[in-house]
């Protein structure tokens, strides 16, 4: 066992590469890159040139399958044959942002915006007078990928969508939250002339540094997300401070946890998916055929006995669904019920159910693989706690959990709690992210 000095070195390291995840990786293609970066570091393979050659995978192999850049599969194939089921963590790596349109330049009285549409659920005026950047992929009509990132480095120009002043706009005060922003009127401001040319300013500007023309951006997905990095929050640097830490605060946890676990004796595999943040939908999000193809495409390389369906691979398997839940936030208690909450810097958390009302639409897993994990997580000294998304009646919510149940698999929420959920800068523990990984690792090597 680690001593307690050992333990905040780890700790510290582990939330120093966390801020660097988080800054590299601002939008699902960005963190899908890095994904497959630290992988191929670690001796992973491509799945799909393994096909190619028909080659056979031996226990303790690492291989990964990727799709449109924005989902991907890590798996290490255990020494237990595949058919007795997989140790999976499940992650996402959309958060809630703001897209640019595909028609999306215009000018009007001398300032230049580009058109937008939020992605998600953001409180729209958390988006307003903040500095953004645009970071994504334009599309050229031969099919060459310009990858953009504007709004980062030290002498890049940042964005904004302006607010109105305070002395103005008194009737805006009176107005219900959901009527105050209008989307329509969230757009970003990216350039200023004295006359009527600043769009074909901009246009010059686009084609001269990025080789970007007007209607490139039909094919574009240009996403604008906080500029700035993520950094230590709190006098005693408790805290990281950061954008997108719903869902890479797990991701990274999970993909560090997948990248210590060697030979493991059931197979394992870490899953990172897109879309979770407008209801796992589309060809990247879990609702898709990525992981039943992924799994088609792994089992016809490993010594697999055909006599079982795959099914029975993914009914035999055990999940952790890596998300986020809400931190119980003193300044909102009443939306919390004190004793079922999640608490920064508690560890861990465990949620039995999902969902909304009545629990509906969410998952519920099993007692029995409950008490599995709590026996892991305390013989590998795991800190730990169990809560609900809030208050019963506040609201509610759902991960990708009940999708994967629905193969008959063993599933549970667990990740950790997040204070200022989905608001540009969301806020984390440092010691939750140190359990969260370490509770992930145990669980990849432990449980059967
Ligand atoms: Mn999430
Ligand atoms: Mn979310």
């Amino acid at each position: 066992m680690k001593s307690k000095k050992e333990e905040q070195k780890d700790l510290e390291e582990l939330a120093k590469s966390y801020k660097q995840f988080l800054n590299r990786g601002k939008t699902e293609r960005e963190c899908v890159n890095f994904v497959i970066r630290e992988a191929k570091k670690h001796g992973y393979k491509n799945l799909e040139n393994l096909m190619q050659e028909n080659r056979q995978i031996q226990p303790g192999e690492k291989v990964y399958i990727s799709h449109m850049g924005k989902i991907v599969a890590l798996f290490q194939i255990g020494t237990a044959p595949l058919e007795e089921g997989m140790n999976i963590l499940g992650s996402h790596l959309d958060s809630p942002r703001i897209d640019i349109k595909q028609v999306p330049l215009y000018e009007e009285r001398g300032l230049a915006y580009f058109d937008t549409h939020y992605y998600g659920g953001i409180k729209k005026y958390q988006w307003l007078g903040i500095p953004l950047a645009i970071h994504g992929v334009v599309v050229k009509l031969d099919g060459t990928v310009i990858e953009v990132c504007i709004g980062e480095k030290k002498n890049d120009p940042a964005f904004v969508i302006t607010d109105l002043l305070p002395h103005l706009g008194r009737d805006k005060e009176e107005k219900k939250l959901k009527e105050f922003i209008d989307a329509e009127k969230m757009d970003l401001l990216i350039g200023n002339g004295n006359n009527d040319t600043v769009k074909s300013k901009i246009l010059d500007i686009l084609y001269k540094e990025y080789q970007i023309k007007e209607e490139d951006f039909i094919s574009a997905e240009l996403e604008i997300v906080p500029a700035g990095k993520a950094r230590d929050c709190g006098l005693d640097y408790s805290m990281i401070l950061g954008y997108g830490q719903d869902d890479r605060s797990c991701a990274f946890a999970a993909l560090r946890a997948m990248l210590e676990c060697e030979n493991p004796k059931r197979t394992i595999c870490t899953i990172f998916v897109d879309k979770e943040e407008i209801g796992s939908v589309g060809a990247t999000g879990m609702h898709s055929k990525f992981f039943e193809n992924s799994i088609q495409s792994l089992k016809k390389l490993v010594n697999f006995k055909e006599y079982k369906e795959k099914e029975m691979i993914l009914q035999n398997s055990f999940m952790l669904s890596c998300d986020v839940t809400a931190a119980y936030d003193p300044m909102y208690s009443e939306y919390f019920e004190s004793r079922n909450s999640a608490y920064l810097s508690k560890g861990l958390v465990l949620s039995k159910f999902s969902g909304k009302g009545g629990k509906s639409g969410g998952n519920d897993a099993n007692a029995e693989y409950i008490a599995k994990l709590r026996q892991c997580f305390s013989q590998n000294n795991v800190i730990y706690q169990t809560a609900e998304l809030g208050a019963v009646d506040r609201g509610g919510g759902g991960t990708i959990a009940y999708i994967m149940a629905s193969y008959g698999m063993q599933v549970v929420d667990c990740g950790i709690g997040v204070l200022n959920m989905h608001a540009p800068w969301e806020v984390i523990s440092k010691l939750d992210l140190y359990e969260m990984k370490k509770g992930y690792l145990a669980f990849l090597n432990n449980i059967k």
